[in-house]
């Protein structure tokens, strides 16, 4: 293996295993109110990596944050009688679309409508496993447990690659039931970060999700392929400062917190 390819996947394996260890340390918080808007807020983990899964459900639509492999959630939809699922991807790394391909061919299966949403720097990195990242996951748990292994290779396809259908842009809104959903491009952690603004019908801000550009007790990773220091202190770093205490932070690992319980990195 090559110096450069070697250090490349030095830097991924401190990256993950960071924000496993972070991520297992928290706890996580049971008895909250996971609503948005009156809306039930249904988080799932992907074992291991602790990358989250936000699902919410309302009069037959969901709506899908950097979607999993999850039989739950397919019972969930099902019992839902969801007819149109909206997939949003906060970034192209494996670890927040490994399920996107799954769920359109649930969706297909049951009829369901199904709409994936990326930013351009996203969704052009979908494609390419070098480029989302799944060619270098297995390289991560060569050092961890057989049974650990055992449970990444169910999961990690090293040559995992998906599309995006709608290519969105800073400003881009979206209407969900109540809700209206704004995409700020957040460049820093990879090209095509992006927050989401969640809004209610009051046209006050309630949540945001911000995938992996503000991850709570993790400095922001900028230091693997696609990274950008610079773009993470000029353009996200101010943005993310400007919420309000009281917004609900749906993070790309570990607890669903508030503002005021974060520490930007
Ligand atoms: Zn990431
Ligand atoms: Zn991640």
């Amino acid at each position: 293996m090559s110096d450069e390819k070697n250090g490349r996947l030095r830097r991924l394996r401190v990256y993950w295993l960071t924000y496993i260890i972070n991520s297992s340390k928290q706890h996580h918080c049971k008895g909250r109110d996971m609503q948005i808007s009156g809306i039930d807020l249904q988080v799932y983990t992907l074992p291991i990596i602790n990358s989250n899964m936000f699902v919410l459900v309302a009069e037959h639509n969901a709506l899908i944050i950097d979607p999993l492999t999850n039989e739950q959630i397919l019972k969930y939809i099902e019992d839902k009688d969801v007819k149109d699922i909206k997939i949003i991807l906060t970034h192209e790394h494996f670890d927040h679309i490994s399920g996107v391909n799954y769920l359109r061919e649930c969706a297909l299966n049951s009829g369901a409508e199904c709409t994936v949403y990326a930013g351009v720097r996203c969704a052009d990195s979908l494609p390419f496993p070098e480029r989302n990242l799944s060619r270098y996951f297995e390289a991560l748990f060569i050092t961890k447990t057989e049974a650990e292994r055992r449970i990444a290779a169910e999961i990690f396809d090293s040559n995992y690659h998906c599309e995006a259908d709608v290519r969105v842009t800073d400003g881009y809104e979206l209407k969900w039931n109540d809700l209206n959903l704004m995409f700020r491009e957040t460049p820093g952690h990879s090209p095509g970060s992006i927050c989401v603004e969640f809004y209610n019908d009051k046209d006050e801000l309630v949540s945001l999700a911000t995938g992996d550009s503000l991850v709570q007790g993790n400095k922001v990773i900028t230091r693997i392929p696609g990274g950008s220091k610079g773009d993470y202190q000029e353009i996200t770093r101010p943005y993310l400062e400007s919420f309000g205490p009281d917004i609900l932070v749906l993070p790309g690992h570990g607890s669903v917190s508030y503002m005021r319980e974060l520490e930007l990195g």
